[in-house]
């Protein structure tokens, strides 16, 4: 198992990155498991506009390669590996990845959440290419264009009222023909002139695979089976995010929605040491800066924790 790490991070998105580079300017070697595939959900987004700090944008996975980097420049070790199991019930706190482990006198969660997709092939493909999951992200790139939004959740009809500023005309297309979402955001939804709502719907393709960006999608109506297309640039996925907590589940408190649940204002989870920042523990901003906020507050946090419980070690 070797030494005991001062700060282990879980994740590697803006929050897991943002941690690691103030505990390791903080000398406090943070050991970092970026999991498999490192970076988060901006690896599948294009350009990102709204990070501060980059005039023209910055392409997704080039900001997250600049993170990793500066992280790593200031002494964090990186482990590509999945996490598979925590034992937050002793301390140091148990981190396994397969059959190795390692011990921490602190850890960060910041294994965000996924968006949850159709499924479709097409989907895949054409993801960051007018498939998106966050209509604030990539909502600028589809200007007076024709929009569509899947979903009858607040988060879709939340979309579809920011999209209905920036397109021409927005799509929802909803699997049912009455909305999961809050009566108020219903009701402003079914006010705004922009949105047009496509009931009892599921998408069935999204073209255009080989001209690598979307410019309609083929419809299905489920009482029916009947096709139809319809001519848009861009698709938007808002059916729900699952937080990545299923190896936490037992070990820290979490909301009945899954997400970790923090002391208000705070990182601070159900056990003293372990930290949570980023989208694992916020459902409702999930911003690339926000999640970088949080993760600064958890080293912070960490390193107080230190002074107070490790007083020789920091
Ligand atoms: P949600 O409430 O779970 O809604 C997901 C929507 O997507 C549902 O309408 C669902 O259809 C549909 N859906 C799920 N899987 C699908 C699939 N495979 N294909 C097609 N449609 C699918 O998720 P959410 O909208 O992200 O909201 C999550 C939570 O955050 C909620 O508690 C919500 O109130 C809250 N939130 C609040 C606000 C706000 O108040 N401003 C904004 C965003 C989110 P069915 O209805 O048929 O199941």
């Amino acid at each position: 198992m070797g030494t005991t790490r001062k700060v282990i991070v879980i994740g590697s998105g803006p929050a897991g990155y943002t941690a690691a580079i103030y505990a390791a300017r903080a000398n406090l070697a943070p050991l970092m498991l970026t999991g498999a595939q490192p970076g988060g959900q901006l690896m599948l987004t294009t350009l990102v506009e709204n990070y501060p700090g980059f005039v023209e944008g910055i392409q997704g996975p080039e900001l997250m390669e600049t993170m990793k980097k500066q992280a790593e420049h200031f002494g964090t070790e990186m482990i590509a590996e999945d996490v598979t199991a925590v034992d937050f019930s002793r301390h140091p706190f148990v981190v396994r990845a397969g059959h190795a482990s390692w011990e921490g006198h602190t850890v960060i969660i910041a294994t965000g959440a996924t968006a949850k997709l159709l499924g479709l092939p097409a989907e895949a493909k054409l993801m960051g290419r007018g498939v998106s999951t966050c209509a604030t992200c990539d909502g600028f790139f589809f200007k007076d264009q024709n929009i569509m939004v899947v979903g009858g959740g607040d988060s879709a009809m939340e979309e579809a009222l920011y999209l209905s500023r920036l397109g021409k005309k927005v799509d929802v297309v909803h699997r049912r023909d009455t909305l999961r979402a809050s009566k108020i955001m219903q009701e402003r939804a079914f006010k705004n002139p922009k949105i047009e709502f496509v009931w009892d719907s599921a998408v069935d393709d999204v073209m255009d695979v080989e001209r690598g960006k979307v410019t309609a999608v083929r419809l299905r109506n489920l009482k029916t089976g009947a096709l139809s297309n319809r001519q848009v640039g861009g698709l938007f996925i808002a059916i729900g995010h699952e937080p990545n907590t299923q190896i936490f589940r037992g070990q820290i408190a979490l909301l009945p929605n899954g997400y970790i649940k923090v002391k208000p204002g705070t990182t601070e989870t159900s056990v003293p040491g372990v930290f949570a920042a980023g989208d694992v523990q916020d459902h409702v901003y999930r911003q690339a800066v926000t999640a970088a906020g949080t993760g600064c507050m958890a080293a912070l946090e960490a390193e107080r924790y230190l002074e107070a419980t490790q007083p020789h070690s920091t």
